[in-house]
């Protein structure tokens, strides 16, 4: 990779939190374009696709059997109940990644980032991204038109509570444009990633320094 030297290190869990609308389905899609070493966590949902969702790329679309089968087998890394609907992270496929020193980015709302940290606080990064102002959040939110009007007007009341988690977030970020709060979260990522504790072959590079 670009001629650089590579210390091997650990894998973390990359979080970004919204209310819906505020850009955050955006910001993971460009991460995970731009950035290789990055695996996108897809997660079950009991809710139906929306038009031009894939399943197996967007969500994998279950039955809530099927859901309650995956929480019964402990299948899940977290799960909660998103706008009456349920959510879940299959842990699988995650735990392979890290394992894999591969970082994993999650789309998913405040009480799955609480079930998260408290499984694995040292491998969690959290960010928060806040619409610019409440204007453009309605206005995101109406113009999606995947949704009827009265789940947009559900969601526009969710999105009060979901904001008010913000202070739980190891970052915020505000979305006044999509190319800055890119940069912003790419920072985040690049810093985090070079924290010493996460460079676990740091000792093994050293060692053959002071040799
Ligand atoms: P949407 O239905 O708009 O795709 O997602 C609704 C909300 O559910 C979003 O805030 C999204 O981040 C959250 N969400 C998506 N997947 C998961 C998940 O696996 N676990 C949790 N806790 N929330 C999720």
């Amino acid at each position: 990779m670009n001629g650089r030297i590579t210390i091997e290190r650990r894998g973390l869990m990359l979080v970004l939190s919204s209310p819906s609308g505020a850009g955050k389905t955006t910001l993971t899609r460009r991460l995970l374009e731009m950035d290789p070493r990055l695996t996108l966590s897809i997660s079950a949902t009991t809710r139906a696709a929306r038009p031009g969702e894939v399943d197996g790329q967007d969500y994998f679309f279950v039955t809530p059997e099927h859901f309650s089968r995956m929480v019964a087998e402990d299948g899940f890394l977290e799960h909660a109940n998103v706008f009456g609907r349920h959510y879940g992270t299959p842990r699988r496929p995650v735990e392979e990644a890290l394992a894999q020193g591969r970082d994993v980015v999650f789309d998913i709302d405040w009480q799955g980032t609480q079930q998260l940290k408290e499984r694995a606080r040292d491998d969690v990064v959290s960010i928060f991204v806040l619409p610019p102002s409440r204007e453009a959040l309605e206005k995101r939110l109406a113009t999606r038109a995947q949704d009827s009007a009265e789940t947009i007007k559900a969601r526009m009341a969710t999105a009060d509570a979901e904001l008010s988690h913000w202070a739980e977030y190891d970052y915020v970020i505000v979305n006044d444009s999509l190319d800055h709060a890119f940069a912003e979260v790419q920072m985040i990522l690049a810093a985090e990633r070079l924290k010493r504790t996460r460079q676990s072959g740091l000792s093994r590079f050293v060692a053959k320094l002071t040799r």
